[in-house]
């Protein structure tokens, strides 16, 4: 037995030991204990239960140590992890039995609050950072505000849509101020709650900081505790890029259909002009007999002459639309867009119609050759310009600008007027065949349907811009380097 002397220091020993002991009964009621825990001074504490004390139960904790000892009579230690994953779990992990001659008289517990607690405050602390992280690195927008809207959470996803930095946004925004729509966070909370404080892929617009609408898919969640609200959470899934994608196809859609449009209107017009032209070559051969053969007076010459006019018109017409149909042979070489502009500038300047027509040349000075059929290209120019002298009836301003858009290896040509414009209704079809706004005898429709296939064959596109009173551009886009060309290559 050790002297009072021992037991005086085995005392104080145990006081100053780190590691918390704790004597219990084998009924779990607490005989002593080293130190105080939980605020508790040690008086407090001795005769409660032990389970009621540590960790707030009604009954001995699932898997106790002591309930083991007192089963088996030997010491039982718990090394299971799960130990510290909650205060509810028994985190007691060392058992001795104080044992008596016969019987087991209390039981010795170690190891039961500070390393459960210090584990737990690790345990904890990792998990808010992982959280955070979580939270910080999401590719959507994550907002978290409470009911009054203030905004607690924001991470930088949000960030990035809204325009603020997080710590603009925490306490000082309200959520209400993110829409664009003075109302859009009280009919978010009121779908919430009809949909059991849960809301998905709601269609909503945020405001940037820069004043922006930025279109959002939201989902959302009012989050409770227990039955009362405390706060939302809102995901903001940025669509701006879906939209923009959607609006790609949709244009490509309707180039596509254009182009299907086209060519079978091109099938369609050289059937046509093969069905004209034989009896057309009969009504000019058979009308110069007639003026050649017979003696006629004059009047009937006149109007022999007025059927020559007309049907020479209309074999005119004949040979554009076989030009339109026919899938040319082409002579593909390296050209300099800007020489092949100044050429056909040259040829019409002198023409009458061009005489009160200011001519300004914008051309790139690094304008890269590129591989095009020259006698398609001066006819596709000729027509366009053309076309924009008769809109502003001889009288305006013709700009003819070319640039080298380097990011998407194309080359770009824009012949702008000063013209009376298009409207919408004809603007959508000016490309057909045989779509005219001129009166008969003076366009036959074909022009830009010409112009168009010329662009299609070069692997290029064309687009026209233009409103009433404002004038008219056309854009013409050709690649540098075309990946294939439509229609037969000229090997010669
Ligand atoms: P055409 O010149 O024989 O009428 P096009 O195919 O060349 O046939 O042009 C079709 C139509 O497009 C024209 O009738 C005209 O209405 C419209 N258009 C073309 N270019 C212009 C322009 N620069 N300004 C106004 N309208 C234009
Ligand atoms: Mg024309």
């Amino acid at each position: 037995m050790p002297t009072d002397t021992e037991k005086e220091y085995l005392i104080r020993a145990l006081e100053v030991f780190k590691r918390k002991i704790l004597v219990i009964s084998t009924d779990f009621s607490i005989l002593a204990v080293n130190g105080h825990f939980n605020g508790m001074q040690e008086k407090e504490i001795v005769g409660a239960k032990c389970y009621e004390v540590l960790y707030n139960l009604s009954f001995p904790c699932e898997g106790c140590p002591a309930e083991e000892v007192k089963l088996i009579g030997k010491p039982v230690a718990i090394s299971r992890q799960t130990q510290y994953t909650g205060l509810k779990n028994p985190s007691c992990k060392y058992s001795y039995p104080i044992c008596s001659e016969k019987n087991m008289e209390a039981i010795v517990i170690l190891d039961f609050e500070i390393p459960t607690l210090e584990g737990l405050e690790e345990q904890l602390r990792y998990s808010n950072a992982f959280l955070k992280n979580l939270i910080l690195s999401a590719v959507d927008g994550i907002i978290a505000a409470d009911r009054q809207g203030k905004i607690l959470m924001f991470n930088e996803a949000a960030s990035e849509i809204c325009g603020y930095h997080e710590n603009e946004a925490v306490n000082h925004i309200n959520i209400r101020e993110i829409y664009t729509e003075k109302d859009a966070a009280y009919d978010i909370m009121a779908k919430l709650r009809e949909n059991n404080g849960k809301l998905e892929a709601y269609k909503v617009d945020v405001r940037h900081k820069d004043g922006t609408p930025i279109p959002i898919s939201l989902n959302a969640a009012i989050i409770y505790e227990g039955k009362e609200e405390v706060a939302t959470i809102g995901f903001f899934h940025d669509m701006r890029e879906k939209i923009r994608m959607k609006k790609e196809l949709e244009k490509t859609q309707i180039q596509l259909l254009q182009a299907e449009k086209m060519a079978s209107l091109g099938k369609l017009a050289a059937g046509v002009a093969h069905q004209i032209n034989n009896p057309l070559g009969g009504i000019i051969l058979f009308a110069k007999l007639m003026m050649e053969e017979y003696d006629l007076p004059e009047t009937a010459i006149e109007d022999l002459q007025r059927i020559l006019r007309d049907a020479q018109r209309c074999s005119d017409t004949v040979k554009e639309l076989l030009e339109f149909a026919r899938q040319p042979r082409q002579n593909i070489r390296l050209n300099d867009m800007n020489t092949a502009l100044s050429r056909t500038l040259f040829l019409l300047e002198n023409q009458t119609l061009f005489h009160n027509i200011e001519i300004i040349k914008d051309f790139s000075e690094d304008l890269p050759g590129i591989p095009a059929d020259i006698r398609q290209i001066n006819h596709l120019f000729m027509n366009i310009i053309l076309n924009a002298a008769e809109a502003m009836e001889g009288k305006g301003k013709l700009t003819v600008k070319t640039r080298f858009c380097a990011g998407n290896e194309f080359i770009c040509i824009e012949i702008a007027d000063t013209g009376p414009g298009i409207p919408d209704e004809v603007l959508s079809h000016i490309f057909e065949p045989f779509f005219t706004t001129k009166e008969a005898g003076k366009g036959t429709g074909l022009g830009l349907s010409l112009v168009y296939g010329i662009v299609e064959n070069h692997g290029g596109r064309i687009t026209a811009r233009s409103k009433p009173g404002e004038g008219t551009a056309f854009l013409i886009e050709l690649p540098v380097n075309p990946k294939h060309f439509k229609g037969e290559k000229d090997e010669r």
